[in-house]
């Protein structure tokens, strides 16, 4: 097992993105894993190579770090779960209080897949953007769930990963100023014309923050944390 070995779960969006940077910044070896789990709109598959190719294009030091990208098959993921980024049906509140762009499981499945990947590169580490701190509540992007899966995988597969969590306990502004940290606004401006986020799938329309419906809940976060990211001074009013 390669102690600077690392696996990103990339799925072409914002805080993906960012924790690639933050693992090419960190360890010598960096793959990434994607899922096709039957997403509703699949211009989110379509933006990671691009993604790919723009940071081997912009960040010479990172172009030798970044190795292969997997692709996984997890299309039986949108025949057993029936949510609104899966099927086409309206974003509500379900009555246990979840957003039913919840997809049940969903963390879990991408976590053992990418532990088993993990386990035949030879990678230590795996790196994942969940957050618990300004998503929807999803139950499995907490700190406990994903302390819960990192144990799971060690126990089950007798190994011992790492699973880190850069975004665990940071707002949508202090992603965009990480990302800015990591990679100035070279990346600033990759996450804005190349990651979506977006959960009606929308690119039609060019924000100061990216491209995206600006209605949806995924759009509504990342345009609040941009004008706090840009308006340091909105930041601190708030603060006093
Ligand atoms: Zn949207």
């Amino acid at each position: 097992m390669e102690e600077s070995k690392a696996i990103v779960l990339f799925s072409g969006g914002q805080d993906s993105t960012t924790c690639l940077a933050w693992a090419l910044e960190r360890f010598a070896q960096v793959e990434t894993i994607g899922f096709d789990y039957g997403q509703r709109h699949r211009v989110e598959l379509e933006v990671r190579p691009r993604v790919l190719d723009r940071i081997r294009r912009d960040f010479p030091d990172w172009r030798d770090r970044l190795g292969e990208d997997h692709l996984i098959d997890l299309t039986v993921l949108g025949q057993v779960s029936h949510t609104a980024l899966t099927q086409s049906v309206a974003i509500e509140v379900q009555t246990n209080g979840l957003p039913n762009t919840f997809v049940p499981g969903r963390n879990l499945l991408f976590l053992g897949f990418a532990g088993a990947v993990a386990y035949r590169r030879g990678a230590k580490h795996l790196v994942t953007g969940v957050c618990e701190t300004d998503y929807s509540g999803y139950p499995d992007c907490r700190d406990d769930t994903i302390k819960a899966m990192q144990l799971a995988l060690n126990l089950g597969m007798d190994a011992r990963f790492v699973v880190h969590t850069p975004l665990m306990f940071i707002d949508k502004a202090q992603t965009w100023e990480l990302t800015e940290r990591l990679g100035g606004e070279t990346l600033v401006n990759i996450v804005c014309e190349e990651t979506h986020t977006c959960y009606n799938g929308n690119r039609d329309q060019r924000h100061s923050w990216g491209f995206g419906c600006a209605a949806c809940p995924a759009c509504d976060l990342r345009a609040q944390g941009w004008k706090r990211f840009r308006s340091p001074n909105l930041i601190q009013e708030i603060a006093h």
